[in-house]
């Protein structure tokens, strides 16, 4: 199997893309960290790889906390696939915003990721290979009223996925970025159904991901696959529609 031997740390592993993620990375013979908050849906994608012949683990961690991340990062070990996808996303006007919900956006989207970057990114060069994978979004690229504080930070996190693809592009490292469009998961559950096909019209293909669908891409720029491919951010997100 393609990732036979290696150790992936997937962040936010416990619902949604990072669910999704873990399994496949898992199927593909990786050793899976499941990072999350909620315990008990941690162990249970654990025995989902586990009943499949995977090998997963869980570690719980508020990645809101600078000491958890580092806690995290520790906890994980010799980690060769680091997917930061945990994230927050809360739809406000910047007169609606709070400073704590700024603060979480940060922390959690950009500041998280830079932790664990520069935690486990020395581990990856001293043994000659790795690949992380940052999930950003569409939202990152496109202009929209009342996502500001959201795509700020994933816009952060895109210009981070270039300075390390930079950084470490002679040392054996990958980095690259995903852009999920709307996709199905509990995050987006919680939408009104209105505001989410709202969302789905302005794809081309008209409809909302499955997780799945977004872990193709994902699973592809963590593996040898893409060995070529560093510094990009993937668009998944059923083609962008242009103007008229
Ligand atoms: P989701 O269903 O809301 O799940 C969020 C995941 O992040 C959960 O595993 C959750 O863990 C974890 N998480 C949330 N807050 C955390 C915290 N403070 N500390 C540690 N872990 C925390 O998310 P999703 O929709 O799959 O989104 C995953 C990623 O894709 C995010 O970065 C999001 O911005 C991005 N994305 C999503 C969409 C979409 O339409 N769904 C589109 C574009 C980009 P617990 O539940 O265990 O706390």
């Amino acid at each position: 199997m393609a990732l036979s031997g290696l150790t992936a740390l997937v962040t936010g592993a416990t619902a949604g893309i990072g669910r999704a993620v873990a399994v496949q990375l898992a199927q593909e013979g990786a050793e899976v960290v499941v990072h999350g908050r909620d315990a008990q849906r941690g162990l249970e994608v654990v025995a989902e790889i586990e009943a499949t012949g995977g090998a997963a683990r869980f570690v719980q961690a508020d990645l809101s906390k600078t000491e958890d991340v580092l806690r995290l990062a520790e906890e994980a070990g010799a980690v060769d696939i680091l997917i930061n996808n945990a994230g927050v996303y809360k739809f406000l006007p910047t007169s609606g915003m709070t400073d704590e919900l700024f603060d979480l956006h940060m922390d959690l989207n950009t500041k998280a990721p830079y932790l664990l970057v520069r935690s486990l990114a020395p581990g990856m060069v001293e043994r000659g290979h790795g690949s992380v994978v940052n999930i950003s979004t569409l939202a990152a690229a496109v202009a929209t009223t009342g996502t500001g504080m959201y795509s700020a930070s994933k816009a952060a996190l895109e210009q981070l996925t270039e300075v390390w693809a930079a950084e470490y592009a002679d040392k054996g490292v990958r980095v690259n970025a995903v852009a999920p469009g709307p996709t199905r998961t509990p995050g987006t559950d919680e939408m009104d159904a209105a505001t989410l096909r709202k969302i789905a019209e302005t794809t081309a293909m008209r409809r909302i991901a499955e997780p799945e669908e977004v872990a193709e891409a994902v699973v592809f720029l963590a593996s040898r696959r893409s060995s070529y491919i560093t510094g990009v951010v993937l668009e998944v997100a059923g083609g962008r529609l242009s103007i008229g």
